[in-house]
């Protein structure tokens, strides 16, 4: 995850874990070094992805019939400097298909790049060490594949396609590049899973499910699902610091699962010894029940969530209430979502919107954006200027 969660059901198999197990320990290993997005570790981990999709019986749904999309985007060689030196960065999904030559395609996705040797990202003190990100998010590649294995068993009424993104710590670019270049037809998606650090299921048994405002469906479908006594902590809204925001901002339905935080976060200490590995095998459990619930609804409708409570930047004393759109490489920040209830929504900014000044301050680009931010105070009152539609608009925000 970015900085900042039985019934009828007989289809898991003894054994899976020990798949699931040999999934995490190698993308967990030094040898991967930590997994960063433009990284050979990378690389060699959908190498790996690849393979195991390939042994499950998934179809090639990347970029020229293979298993890979690859994206590229010029990012700052100092994040500090926004405008000075780039660098091209490299990253690589990894999508195959169920093809059940239905009308309609369910996403499952896992993010698979971690921080390789520390850098931003990281909350480690010591010296530079790998941080093989067992937890986040090997533990949900794994979970993944393993789904993937039970829902290529048998006929469904969807399609499913399955999606490793890279470059999510980085700020969720490989997701974000997906819906803009989808090898699928946007339209055509029912909702959207994702599993972001499924791996530390605690004694108490909790599964946190974020989004679960964004179709009506979700709550009464959670009412139903019975496995090995786990309990759900729920929360509405479809931004959260990890992909499914992507697919949110497309107005399809998400639900980002989450077994927690602990310790190890963000620290090379998120190993492999430390999954639950009978937790994620209850957590794919959970998907494969929700999956079968909806099954005969055919394609479930979305609804906005109340995204009045979520903040990603929390590091600052203000915000604006939006998504940035971080692979725009234009002059500003251009806003890939807003929150309602926020200033941006209140002001009446909308996605599109590119800002290009705050107040008194030039937005040059996205850390000039956030350098503005942090010039501001609850209560300030400044105006916006954005670019819409080739027009200048100025806009009142009153910051809260
Ligand atoms: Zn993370």
């Amino acid at each position: 995850m970015a900085l900042y969660l039985s019934g009828c059901s007989q289809s898991i198999r003894l054994g899976d874990d020990d798949e699931i197990k040999a999934d995490i320990e190698y993308l967990a290993s030094d040898s991967l070094e930590g997994r960063e997005t433009g990284t050979k570790g990378e690389q060699l981990a959908a190498q790996y992805i690849a393979f195991r999709m390939d042994e499950i019986g998934l179809l090639p749904s990347g970029d020229d019939e293979s298993y890979f999309q690859t994206f590229s985007l010029m990012l700052p060689v100092n994040p500090h400097v926004p405008d000075g030196e780039k660098e091209e960065l490299k990253g690589t999904n990894v999508v195959g298909l169920i093809d059940n030559k239905a009308d309609h395609t369910v996403v499952i996705g896992a993010h698979y790049d971690h921080l390789g040797y520390g850098g931003r990202g990281s909350l480690h003190a010591g010296s530079q060490a790998i941080h093989n990100g067992a937890d986040d998010n090997a533990s949900g590649v794994a979970a993944m594949l393993q789904l993937a294995e039970i829902l290529s068993d048998r006929h469904e009424k969807n399609n499913y396609l399955f999606i490793a993104f890279s470059g999510e710590e980085k700020g969720l670019l490989g997701s974000n590049y997906y819906t803009k270049n989808a090898t699928v037809d946007l339209s055509t998606i029912n909702y959207m899973f994702n599993m972001d650090m499924v791996g530390r299921l605690n004694q108490d048994k909790v599964l946190s499910i974020n989004g679960v405002g964004t179709s009506p469906v979700w709550s009464t479908t959670l009412d139903k699902i019975q496995v090995d006594g786990l309990q759900f902590v729920t929360t509405e809204s479809g931004f959260g610091p990890s992909d499914h925001t992507s697919f949110y901002k497309e107005d399809i339905p998400v639900l980002h699962f989450f077994t927690g935080q602990h310790e190890d976060y963000h620290k090379p200490t998120d190993d492999p010894e430390k999954i639950n590995y009978e937790g994620v095998v209850s957590v794919v459990e959970v998907l494969h029940q929700i999956i079968e619930t909806l099954n005969d609804l055919g394609k479930i409708s979305f609804s906005k969530s109340d995204d009045s409570n979520t903040d990603i930047q929390r590091s600052f004393k203000v915000t604006l209430g939006v998504i940035p759109d971080y692979l725009f490489d234009g002059e500003g920040m251009r806003i890939d979502g807003v929150r309602d209830g926020r200033p941006a929504a209140v002001a009446g900014l909308d996605k599109g919107d590119v800002v290009v000044k705050m107040g008194e301050y030039e937005v040059t680009g996205m850390n000039a954006y956030m350098d503005c931010l942090e010039r501001f105070s609850p209560g300030d009152q400044i105006i916006v200027v954005v670019l819409r539609d080739g027009a200048r608009l100025e806009k009142e925000v009153i910051f809260d």
